[in-house]
């Protein structure tokens, strides 16, 4: 075991960062920001993402290695996935249908009805379906219950799911907020262990980063992850295969809230946040947000005027699992 342990911090420190432990995560962002290109600012810890719009990363062939990918749950290729028939098979290996935890709902069969683009819009897989979708996400938890529970009770009230992508050291503290969130219908990301930005990592820790994050969702809710989104929205090349070899789909966004910028003592916090999304709004649009108390505050307003504008809510769960 000491061996063990003296080689796993000598292939730490080789990462130019030893601060890359569970029990490190404390300190983590502020090391991070640093390197995260599109970072605005290396300010407050808890600050995430970078910039409105995504690292200028998708260029690159996302989903390289075609054998990786078919390690995806996601029904193969063919006609058949496109098909708006087509369904997710739920979690691992069927581990979903027939074990999942008490309080869940067994989960129902959602259509397969739009895929992801380059952009990291939400497309629809044929014509006739409607394409006036946004999808809406909510990083960096779970955090506290309260926050949870009325960000849910707002979606619940407009019909919408989202997706929560989560921290490991978070979920680590906190397997009850995991637990709420999946009990309540929302679905789980994975948003890495630490919140550290993983381009340029080597590959060995950039796969503890993320598939630490998959087992331990998997512990805590009976089901893995199936979308990841890389923290500050830099995954790399290693990042995106990772996720590959994970059946996960990974995704930055393309429409950015803003609502990691602002602080509690800003004004008119709710009409700046709706600005923001109105401002960069599209078919498809993948809306970052986080859990924040001001989003929460925000939210209803937020959905509200999003279907005023005659957008709906994608269901992730409809989301194909593999990029095209
Ligand atoms: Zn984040």
């Amino acid at each position: 075991m000491l061996l063990l342990a003296a080689l796993l911090l000598s292939a730490c420190s080789n990462g130019g960062n030893s601060g890359n432990t569970a029990a490190e995560a404390t300190v983590q962002p502020t090391a991070a920001a640093t390197q995260a290109a599109p970072e605005p600012s290396a300010k407050a810890s808890a600050s995430p993402e970078a910039s409105s719009a995504p690292e200028a990363e998708p260029s690159a062939a996302p989903v390289t290695a075609g054998a990786a990918s078919s390690t995806a749950t996601q029904p193969a290729g063919d006609k058949g996935a496109a098909s708006s028939t087509a369904t997710q098979p739920a979690g691992d290996k069927g581990a979903v249908s027939g074990e999942q935890p008490a309080g869940g709902a067994p989960a129902a069969e959602v259509p397969l009805l739009y895929h992801m683009n380059k952009n990291y819009d939400i497309v629809p897989n044929e014509e006739g379906t409607n394409k006036k979708v946004v999808l809406l996400t909510f990083d960096d938890g779970p955090k506290e219950a309260d926050m949870i529970n009325s960000l849910i009770d707002t979606l619940d009230k407009h019909h919408a799911k989202a997706i929560f992508f989560v921290n490991g050291y978070r979920v680590k503290e906190h397997p009850e907020l995991l637990k709420l969130i999946k009990d309540r219908g929302g679905i789980i990301g994975n948003h890495s262990w630490d919140h550290i930005v993983l381009k340029d990592k080597p590959y060995a820790e950039v796969k503890k980063q993320i598939e630490d994050v998959q087992k331990i969702v998997k512990e805590v809710t009976g089901e893995a992850p199936h979308f990841f989104r890389p923290p500050h929205g830099a995954g790399g090349d290693i990042g995106k295969k990772i996720a590959a070899e994970n059946g996960l789909l990974y995704m930055t966004w393309s429409v950015g809230s803003l609502d990691w910028e602002m602080k509690e003592k800003d004004s008119n916090k709710t009409a700046k946040l709706i600005t923001n999304v109105t401002d960069q709004l599209h078919s498809g649009s993948n809306i970052l947000m986080h859990e924040l108390p001001w989003t929460v505050e925000a939210l209803d307003t937020l959905l509200t005027t999003l279907e005023g504008k005659g957008y709906s809510f994608a269901d992730p769960r409809s989301i194909e699992l593999k990029m095209r």
